[in-house]
């Protein structure tokens, strides 16, 4: 058994962009910037945005955050929300932005993000983007499908006529990665099946996988008799679980009963320290991509 070790590829990416960002800027352009909106002060929200803004750091990108309170007493009005939005779209000096999600439940989280100019999109959650990258055109990919597939192809796993299963066909996770693994070439030409919380026989299923993924937001959920021999598990799985003996208080549980199923597999991913480094680095890539692409 393999882990995937997500902390050491996107620790090896960030330097590879560093390098090219240095060259940028040595050949006289200027510094990819990226701008990270946060709204309110949920936890898990601020550890994101707090870890974007160091690997900026970590790049040689400049990066701005826009700070907006939110609170049920006083809620921010969206108008602000989406002038700040408008502001950013015509800024050239800002290369991509974000508005970390989720957002306070009084915000309309589709309309913030088709309102994001696709250019500046480097989440890639607009529409337009998704639907290029179903296609399979250029486009700034969503970024942790993109990041599991960054993983496959470092680690070098064969995808081509694999059975792969995706637990969870959320917009950001499971349905742009089944568009990505379905696609021609490496890595993709894979045989996909997403799964849902209707999805009968999903054990079943699972263990027709060459390639699991586990992206449902159930912690230890795949059990060892959902995995078959050698198959290669991936976890996206990220849930605060309460643990007094952390000083935080939670631990991040993933999606798959890891202590159970590793034995069993050629190659799986641990959390923390898998995909989730790796969704931050895909963010990295576009925001380079897209400082490019103004060259
Ligand atoms: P989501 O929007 O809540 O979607 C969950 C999906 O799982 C849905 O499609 C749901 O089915 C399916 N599901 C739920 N319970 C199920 C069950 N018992 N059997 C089969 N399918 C089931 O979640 P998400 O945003 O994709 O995130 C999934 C997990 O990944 C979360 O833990 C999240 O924190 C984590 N995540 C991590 C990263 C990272 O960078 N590491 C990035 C994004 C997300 P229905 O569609 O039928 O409801």
């Amino acid at each position: 058994m393999n882990i995937i070790d997500g902390k050491k590829v996107s620790a090896d990416i960030k330097a590879e962009i560093a390098r090219e960002v240095e060259e940028r800027v040595a050949a006289g352009k200027r510094r990819p910037h990226l701008v990270a909106i946060l709204v309110g002060h949920d936890g898990g929200s601020e550890t994101y945005v707090a870890h974007k803004v160091k690997a900026c750091e970590e790049c040689g990108f400049k990066s701005t955050l826009i700070r907006f309170e939110s609170t049920p007493e006083a809620p921010l009005d969206p108008a602000e929300l989406m002038a700040t939005i408008e502001r950013l779209n015509a800024d050239d000096d800002v290369d991509g932005f974000i508005v970390q999600l989720p957002l306070p439940r009084h915000i309309d989280e589709q309309a913030v993000i088709e309102a994001i100019r696709p250019e500046k999109d480097v989440d890639g959650f607009h529409p337009v983007n998704v639907g290029k990258q179903s296609v399979g055109l250029p486009c700034f990919h969503s970024a942790t499908p993109a990041g599991i597939v960054e993983l496959l192809r470092r680690y070098e796993i064969p995808t081509r006529g694999k059975n792969v299963v995706i637990v969870g066909r959320s917009n950001i996770v499971g349905k742009p990665l089944a568009a990505m693994l379905m696609q021609k070439g490496y890595p993709g030409d894979a045989t996909v099946t997403v799964c849902h919380s209707a999805t009968e026989g999903l054990a079943e299923i699972c263990r027709r996988a060459d390639i699991l993924v586990a992206a449902l937001g159930r912690p230890a959920f795949i059990s060892a008799d959902m995995v078959k021999d050698g198959a290669t598990v991936i976890d996206v799985g990220t849930t605060r679980v309460p643990d007094a003996s952390r000083k935080s208080g939670f631990r991040l549980s993933g999606d798959v009963d890891f202590d159970a199923v590793a034995p069993k597999c050629s190659f799986i991913t641990p959390v923390p320290g898998g995909v989730g480094p790796m969704t931050i680095c895909s963010l990295m890539q576009n925001t380079l991509q897209a400082a490019r692409l103004k060259d």
